[in-house]
């Protein structure tokens, strides 16, 4: 396994081509906006490190046999998938946002199920592929970033009927040694901390879109292949020489669109060609692997809830009966959304490549509380900590020589706390409810791993509603009819 500066390392010798506000990025590694998501990256390597998390942040491969990080493991059990939901609560409650080394994690163990899928109906050589890049993955202790989400261009048209046949990723040209591919992946968490890129189709897929039916991978820094960042409010604060004004002064998230201008991939990396039949199956698998991994915004709660109680006394207001009461209710919808990440991974079951898989139905009813509970936690936040969360003077007026004296003085709460404690933690809560954090919180909550509808289409599918109507019709004494009866 990699230290943390080991993967800050190897990140360096990575060669990315990434662009932001207009202008390529150098030095990506060092660079004031992107560093804080390459931090909150690197917590999953420190952790991994700690005696005291091995149990939830490191497994046995089933590959070698040796101890891995649990984000590059394949689950072997139910205990495995537990373990993946405890850790991507401790991990967000450490950092107080998206750590992004999930999606990684979820892609690799779609394609083990997948991959060995597709091979048992087609008779292909996927699985046995794509272990081997998994091997080389665990081995060195790598990111990847799974690339799911096209474009899309007019939602209404399938890819292959899209005025820009580009809208969606597909193979342009096949050579004897590889294929090239063209397209783009919008909205790719932690694009640039990553040293390989997965690429997965978006959705469903008929015959005519086959050449859209592709998953690969690349090293990130692949010719042809370009980053550009996207923005986040309050992103230029980074900039600022002090970080009482960024809420939380070291970690942060980032999403970036990921171009693919021709690029070649070599065959021994491709895992699907055009087995249309099998792209559903893998944004399923994917999808409810990754509302399972929304575990981290519990991590993120704990935060934001550990930031509001502080406020609250710090303002002298924690005993007021309604304060309490509020804090409770952040606790309440929290825990359940813990609850919901926990199930689906109780419930989870041996698929026959070996992989254990969430149940899909508590993975969807999981995430689909996660786009609503969040923004019920983030007002419950604003509401208990105040206005200043959005009228608050800067940290330059707070240490300026001429009104700091009156920013300290007439923005002290209780009388035993300084001001600037208070402005620091007033400063996280806006950082995760409308600074660059409530990207991670809040919209990423809504949209990331599918967004609301995208769970409901889930939920109406999975539930057994003929069952359902089956004991209600039993119980009220509705007559049956011979084809509805136990056979
Ligand atoms: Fe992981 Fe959560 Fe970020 Fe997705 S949003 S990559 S699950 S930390
Ligand atoms: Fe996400």
């Amino acid at each position: 396994m990699k230290t943390p500066q080991e993967y800050i390392e190897s990140l360096r010798k990575l060669k990315l081509v990434v662009y932001m506000f207009g202008k390529k990025v150098e030095n990506v590694v060092d660079d004031p906006i992107i560093r804080p998501s390459l931090n909150a990256v690197a917590m999953t390597y420190s952790l991994a490190q700690n005696p005291k998390y091995e149990d939830i942040m490191t497994a046995k491969s089933h590959l070698t046999g040796k101890k891995i990080n649990r984000f590059t493991h394949i689950h072997q059990s139910v205990d495995d998938l537990v373990k993946k939901s405890k850790m991507g609560r401790l991990v967000g409650s450490l950092t107080g946002c998206c750590f992004q080394r999930c999606v990684g994690m979820d892609t690799l163990n779609a394609l083990s199920i997948t991959t060995y899928d597709i091979d048992v109906k087609h008779g292909t050589g996927y699985h046995k592929r794509f272990l081997k890049y998994l091997e080389y993955v665990q081995e060195n202790d790598l990111v990847c970033d799974g690339a799911m989400t096209d474009p899309k261009g007019d939602r209404s048209l399938p890819p292959h009927k899209q005025a820009d046949p580009d809208m969606f990723l597909r193979v342009v040209e096949e050579k004897k040694d590889g294929i090239v591919v063209r397209g783009a992946k919008a909205h790719q968490t932690g694009a640039v901390n990553s040293h390989e890129v997965i690429v997965m189709p978006t959705i469903t897929m008929r015959e005519e879109d086959r050449d859209y039916a592709i998953s690969f991978a690349l090293p990130s820094d692949t010719t042809g292949i370009t980053y550009i960042m996207g923005r986040q409010s309050c992103d230029t604060r980074k900039l600022e020489k002090g970080k009482i004004d960024q809420g939380n002064i070291s970690f942060g998230g980032h999403e970036a669109l990921i171009v693919f201008d021709d690029v070649f991939v070599p065959w021994d990396r491709v895992f699907m060609y055009k087995e249309y039949d099998f792209s559903g199956q893998l944004v399923e698998q994917f999808a409810s692997y990754h509302r399972q991994s929304y575990a981290c915004k519990v991590g993120v709660g704990d935060v934001l809830i550990g930031a509001v109680q502080t406020v609250a006394e710090y303002n002298g207001i924690e005993k007021a009966s309604h304060v309490k009461d509020k804090i409770i209710e952040m606790n309440q919808l929290n825990e359940t959304l813990y609850c919901g990440c926990i199930a689906c991974a109780s419930e989870g079951h041996r698929e026959p490549s070996g992989t254990y898989y969430v149940n899909s139905l508590l993975a969807n009813v999981h995430k689909q509380n996660v786009t609503r509970f969040p923004y019920e936690i983030a007002r419950l936040a604003q509401d208990v900590a105040g206005g200043l969360v959005a009228t608050c003077p800067s940290e330059d007026d707070l240490k300026s020589s001429e009104v700091g004296k009156w920013v300290k003085k007439y923005f002290q709460g209780t009388s035993s706390v300084p001001a600037e404690n208070r402005i620091r933690i007033l400063r996280l809560i806006e950082n995760l409810t409308l600074g660059t954090a409530a990207v991670g919180y809040l919209t990423e909550s809504l949209h990331g791993a599918g967004s609301p509808q995208a769970q409901r289409i889930m939920i109406s599918r999975l539930v057994n509603m003929k069952d359902k109507q089956k004991t209600a019709k039993k119980l009220a004494g509705v007559p049956v009819p011979d084809d509805e009866k136990e056979k």
